[in-house]
């Protein structure tokens, strides 16, 4: 009778120790959540942070653009120029979106730091089923290597840019379709009204697979910034630096153009058409904030 009314006890006691335990814990997470929400609306107080539409692809998909700071150099990233089988550059995008998320105060404060991370989301579509932002898991398998390069009109859309732009260009051996005049496809449209209403310092584009960090010319040679920006990003990063592609003749490529405007460009080949290769890339980026620091 005793032990029954001792176990009852410690039952109960256990019990109020529990729901105690419980309700503490709940005020405490509760507490926490209010005061991450205060933090965040202190952050983006000073930590400007935006996020704009510039346009829309031939199926009517979303062309978008993710700023953080407002610094008067407007330092801008593409990814995703060549769609589908280049999706690890757009993933790489959307993760450097997330970290400035997080991380705001990685932007110095004369910078301004945006990224459209999905130049040709028609390309894309085809291999992710998505539109904006994904995960690995929705990269569909596919054995048709460079699918989803070209954009809704199968027109390779970094040879649609107005630097010795011609209808025809090339791709490894294959011939290409460059549109129908520079600039005739809504997603190069888009890139080229935003660098004239924005005039970046710098444009650096993402996309995979020749593990290298290129230059960029037109007629004019390589501005002394665009070789000064290469080897920045290329030492820091570890990928080797090439002044010049040429394993075959390019028209209308969007650095080019650039180069033409006298922007410096770079590009990033990402070492597969897989992996984002985050520490390498976070270290280039990284560098170059401080170099425009
Ligand atoms: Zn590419």
């Amino acid at each position: 009778m005793r032990n029954f009314f001792v176990r009852r006890i410690i039952g109960i006691v256990i019990l109020i120790v529990l729901i105690g335990t419980s309700i503490y814990i709940f005020n405490y997470l509760e507490n926490k959540k209010k005061i991450d929400l205060l933090d965040q609306l202190e952050v983006n107080k000073i930590y400007f942070q935006s996020h704009e539409i510039i346009g829309y692809s031939v199926e009517n998909r979303k062309i978008e653009v993710y700023t953080f700071g407002q610094g008067e150099k407007n330092l801008l990233f593409v990814g995703g120029i060549h769609g589908g089988y280049e999706w690890n550059s757009v993933l790489l995008a959307y993760k450097f979106i997330d970290y400035l998320r997080i991380h705001p105060s990685l932007v110095p404060e004369n910078i301004k730091l945006t990224i459209i991370p999905s130049a040709n989301p028609d390309g894309l579509y085809q291999i992710t089923g998505r539109e904006g932002f994904f995960k690995t898991e929705d990269v569909k398998e596919s054995q048709t290597f460079g699918l989803g390069r070209f954009n809704a009109n199968d027109v390779d859309l970094n040879r649609n840019f107005d630097c010795k732009w011609q209808p025809r260009s090339t791709w490894k051996s294959n011939p290409v379709s460059a549109g129908t005049s520079a600039f005739s496809e809504p997603e190069s449209l888009a890139i080229k009204n935003y660098v004239l209403e924005n005039n970046p310092i710098a444009v650096i584009f993402w996309h995979s697979q020749s593990n290298a960090v290129y230059a960029s010319e037109c007629e004019n040679g390589i501005l002394p910034k665009t070789l000064e920006i290469m080897n920045v990003y290329s030492k820091a990063s570890g990928y080797k630096a090439v002044d010049s592609f040429d394993a075959y003749e390019v028209t209308g490529d969007a650095e080019g153009w650039l180069a033409s405007i006298n922007i410096p460009a770079i590009t990033v080949e990402l070492k597969t058409h897989e992996t984002i290769e985050w520490d390498k890339n976070l270290k280039g980026v990284n560098a170059l904030l401080d170099y425009y620091r």
